[in-house]
């Protein structure tokens, strides 16, 4: 998700015993009961990062996720009223997958501007970066773990945010500072009794965070098809791929819908999934700066499209994460993927019982 290589090595510590990370996952606030009136798109306000003029300094759309519900709810495919506003995770939960000495390293403002790739930042107080960059990116942790729950209850949910691929257990880097990913996963294994889960990573990147984080974990498959001439060029994490489709600078659409084809024929003989991690990056669009990819927005709806077809034809629980997505456009472009999947039934905006 980002232009250069940056991340702050840490010391490896010794994991958390299994009995700890089970416990601390038993015992979060996360997972909570959610109304049938409520559809399982999760969003909340505070996921957006404007302050400062931090949104100009970045290339990333740093409202996308708003703009993304404003659109669905304009033009009435979405209720605003029946949007999921999902918990801050906390610190005990971010400890599930997360060492305290990573933890710690956030409290220095230079080593989350060197992750977030905004080198202003460095100069903040510590509480205002906590306030302004961290907490929203913690609700979105918090929404990408509860998607899981709720694709599991109704098939599908999109978390309208999240999709932090390259951040891993002990490292942040490519303004990916928590590891959602992994984080979703460890909560899925306990709270919803699977044990096996496929990344379905279509982010313009590699995603060599949760790619570390699971690499000797056979209850993960792993499909990743990313332009292999950006960052992160992490050599040892695409070890951990179990199949992996490495396009290259310019790649255009048709191609690039024939290659997914390929690639989502190649996981569904290889792994039977109970759940799906679909990463939905939009940096694949063309003219997006980092993607570096030529794929139409029509490319996108249909590329999403074979996704949660590949899904619900087997009805395997899929949530979606948003990912990158770097132009002003990549909003415009999810919503009408939305609605486009909304339309051809693959989701279903309407209510399971008819109480406002
Ligand atoms: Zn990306």
């Amino acid at each position: 998700m980002a232009t250069a290589s940056s991340s702050i090595p840490q010391p490896r510590l010794p994991a958390a015993t299994e009995t700890v990370r089970r416990n601390r996952i038993l015992s979060s606030k996360l997972y909570f009961d959610v109304p049938l009136a409520k559809v399982p798109v999760i969003y909340s306000p505070s996921y957006d990062i404007a302050f400062l003029g931090i949104e100009k300094l970045h290339p990333f759309d740093s409202s996308k996720w708003g703009r993304i519900c404003q659109f669905l709810i304009k033009e009435g495919v979405l209720d605003k009223n029946r949007i999921v506003e999902p918990l801050e995770a906390l610190k005990d939960d971010l400890l599930v997958v997360h060492s305290e000495s990573y933890l710690a390293s956030l409290k220095s403002s230079l080593n989350v501007s060197i992750i977030v790739e905004v080198p202003p930042v460095a100069f903040l107080p510590n509480w205002l970066v906590q306030k302004k960059v961290l907490y929203p990116f913690r609700k979105q942790v918090g929404g990408s773990i509860l998607a899981a729950k709720l694709a599991k209850e109704r098939g599908w949910a999109i978390n309208v945010g999240g999709g932090f691929h390259h951040c891993s257990a002990e490292k942040g880097g490519g303004f990916c500072v928590y590891a959602d990913i992994t984080l979703c996963i460890q909560y899925a294994f306990v709270r919803l009794n699977i044990s096996r889960v496929m990344i379905i990573d279509l982010d313009a990147h590699q995603g060599n965070g949760y790619e570390i984080d699971f690499s000797n974990d056979s209850r993960v498959y792993v499909l990743d098809m990313y332009n292999s001439q950006i960052y992160p060029f992490d050599y040892e994490a695409k070890r951990y791929i179990d199949h992996k489709v490495e396009l290259v600078s310019g790649t255009k659409t048709k191609e690039y819908l024939e290659e997914l084809d390929k690639a989502l024929e190649v996981a569904r003989n290889n792994f039977d999934p109970q759940l799906v991690i679909y990463n939905a990056g939009t940096d694949i669009l063309d003219g997006d700066p980092l993607g570096r990819l030529k794929i139409s927005p029509e490319g996108v709806a249909i590329r999403d499209e074979k996704v949660f077809r590949f899904a619900r034809e087997k009805d395997i629980p899929l949530l979606m994460l948003t990912s990158g997505g770097y132009m002003k456009t990549s909003a415009r472009v999810i919503a009408d993927s939305i609605t486009n999947l909304s339309k051809k039934r693959l989701i279903d905006m309407e209510v399971l019982q008819s109480r406002k």
